[in-house]
Order: structure tokens, then sequence, then C-alpha cells
């Protein structure tokens, strides 16, 4: 069986000079490692029959343990980055494949149109390189001399780097006794045709630790992927003793009436998440004229919202709560509440806030006739690169 197209990702690298005791790919970038990002991203391309990863054998367990969900193969890599794009030549052969594209896991933020140029001109060339120019002024630093470089004939060269398979697994049996920094140019001193392509700024590698940080900054800042959403519930009191305010239960002479277990706070929070994220609202979902959800916990309802959240990608800012009732006084009940909701959410109890108050005794909360709550969250995308 011929496999036409094969990913090799190296993740073989200790880089400690970023952290002596752990790899930068498994560092995290909000919710995934940097290695799961681009092996990730590698996937969903659906550009490949088989992705290899190459890894290191002495971080086994933690790079099994992260690509768990990924269907790749994982091999041990060797001592420098060329003998372990070697192991993974070697490993490919079985798969008979046509082209292979090699690619350092530190750099997660290729697009996915640099992954199909990488692989489309292999039809005419043996090998993609992605470039950049360069913009900056260049100067050579020599004892007390300062000289000048023209920038036009250098290039910075990144990954992933399309080639014929043939071809590269000869380039590196040709040259395994000469120490390249990477594939592209061993092809070329195998005499491969090679085909510049335009590289990315943003595909930049991830080498020190300031790099992790600033690109932190970057996704926590990116407004456009930030939504905020609005909730307002009330119910009315009937008869009973008592009643459940944001998932916690509070003795009182009344209780309030509902369809479910009537928790207003609960019932605001959902439709505010909900709204965030163009869900629509709590009826939408659980439909009062359906019979199950009568006297149901409302706290279910938080944690299916919760997941609707996860599945989209996103994560829980903030959550502004205001109760606004003549009684019962909340005050005493809050900190409990905010630990409830919390829990539920799995969010720092520091990005919850409740607020109580009261209409001054005017219109239907001022005269004790129910309690009403309004809430406002702020939710951001996470890894979207
Ligand atoms: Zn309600």
């Amino acid at each position: 069986m011929v496999f036409k197209n094969i990913a090799l990702i190296l993740s073989g690298g200790e880089g400690k000079r970023f952290d002596k005791n752990i790899p930068k790919q498994f560092f995290k970038l909000n919710k995934s490692s940097i290695l799961e990002i681009t092996v990730k991203k590698f996937l969903k391309s659906k550009l490949f029959q088989k992705i290899i990863v190459v890894g290191n054998k002495k971080f086994n367990k933690q790079t099994k343990e992260i690509l768990q969900n990924c269907d790749i193969h994982l091999i041990d890599g060797g001592k420098t980055r060329q003998m372990s794009v070697y192991n993974g030549l070697k490993f490919s052969k079985k798969f008979n494949p046509k082209n292979i594209v090699i690619h350092d896991s530190v750099r997660p933020f290729f697009s996915n149109n640099l992954l199909k140029e990488s692989i489309k001109f292999l039809n005419n060339y043996d090998c993609t390189i992605p470039f950049l120019n360069i913009y900056d002024s260049i100067r050579r630093l020599q004892s007390k001399n300062i000289e000048n470089v023209d920038r036009d004939k250098l290039k910075l060269v990144q990954t992933p780097q399309g080639f014929n398979y043939g071809k590269i697994y000869e380039s590196h049996i040709k040259y395994k006794n000469l120490n390249f920094t990477d594939d592209s140019m061993m092809a070329y001193y195998n005499g491969c045709k090679i085909k510049f392509i335009k590289g990315e700024i943003s595909n930049f590698k991830i080498t020190e630790k300031k790099d992790l940080e600033y690109t932190k900054k970057l996704l926590d800042y990116n407004e456009n992927n930030m939504r905020i959403g609005n909730g307002f519930d009330v119910h009315k009191f009937t008869d009973g003793n008592l009643l459940t305010l944001l998932g916690v239960k509070i003795p009182f002479k009344r209780k309030l009436e509902g369809h479910s277990d009537a928790d207003v706070g609960i019932h605001s929070i959902v439709d505010s998440l909900l709204g965030a994220i163009s869900e629509g609202d709590i009826g939408n979902h659980f439909p009062p004229t359906e019979k199950k959800w009568k006297n149901k916990n409302s706290e279910y309802f938080l944690e299916y919202t919760k997941k609707l959240i996860d599945s989209q990608n996103y994560k829980i800012n903030n959550i502004d709560i205001t109760i606004i009732c003549e009684e019962p006084k909340i005050s005493n009940f809050k900190e409990k509440m905010r630990k409830k909701i919390s829990k539920i959410l799995k969010i720092d109890i520091n990005k919850i806030n409740i607020k109580g108050t009261t209409t001054e005794k005017l219109g239907f909360l001022g005269r004790k006739e129910g309690i009403a709550c309004q809430t406002i969250s702020l939710i951001s995308k996470i890894d979207e690169f």
C-alpha cells in the first residue's frame, strides 16, 4: 500500500536552556501543550495518511499521556535533530510514502494553508522550504568593527518542509556523518529541486521562556475572542419553608415557585452563558413543558451549560451576579454561593461576584412577591491559532 503523504513531527528536543526539568513542547498554552496543539492541527488538516511523532525516550510517558487520544505513531528519536529525522524516515519506509512533511513541534502557529503549500509543489519539486525575508538592518559585530550585511541575500528558514520521500531519505543516508541544522540544506547538497514558499511570521519557533510568555499574553488579550452574555430571571414566592438560591438551601418562611427547583440565581447564570455562546436560552434547552425537568436540581442545567462552553472551546473569564429582593437577607450566604458556583463551573472563586440589592420597596419585588436575578458573564475563546 502506498501512503501518499506522511508527516514527521519532531518532539525529541530537551531544550534545557528553556527549563531544566521539562522540555518546552510539554508546556501549556491555555489548556493544551505545545506538542498537542501542533499534532492536533496536523490531524485536523486531514492531509496526511500517517502522522509520526519522533519523541525522546526519556519523556515517553509524558508524550504518550499528551497524545493518548491522537491517532499517531510514536517512535524514539536520536541524539541530534538530524538523527531523529533519520529514525523517522527509516520507520516511514514500511508505509511506502510518496511525500513526507517534516515539522518542529515547537512551531505551533503555522496555518493550514502553509501545510497545504508544503505538499502542493511536490508534484514538480523535490523539496519545499518556507522562508521569510528580513526587514531589520543586519550588522556583523567583529571585535571593534561593525560591518553592514546585505539583508536581501539572507532568508529565515522555517518548517514545515515538504520532501519527496525517496529523495530526502537518500540525502540522509548520504550525509549521515555531516551535521546540518535542517533537512532542506541536506536536500540542497544532494542536488534536489527546491521550491521556496512564503513562510509566516506567526510560525515562529518557541525557543526561550519569554516567547511562551509573549504568546500567552497574545492569546489572553485577543479581544476578538471575547464574548459577553446577559441573563435575567424572576420566580415568585409560594408556600414553603426552604428555598434554593445559587445552589444553596436557605431556610425561609416561603419557597420559590417553578417547574424545576426554581433556583432563580442559577437560571440567570445559565442564560448569561448561553447568551455568550449564542445558544438561545434555558427554555430552549430544558423546555418547561417536558416532564423530566420537573423539580430538577438546577445545578444540572449549569453543569450542562459548562459542558457546552467547553465543547465550543471557551473559558469563563468572570461572572457578576445581582440578586434583587427585599427578603431573605442573602449576605450571610454569599460566600457559600460563590463556593458552590465556582465548584460547578470549575473556575476560581475570585472570578465570581455576588451582589444583593432591593428595589426600595417598589414594584412586585418591593412587595416581597418573589426574587429576581441578573447575571453578566464574560467568556473567551481558547487555543485558537
Ligand atoms: Zn427560572
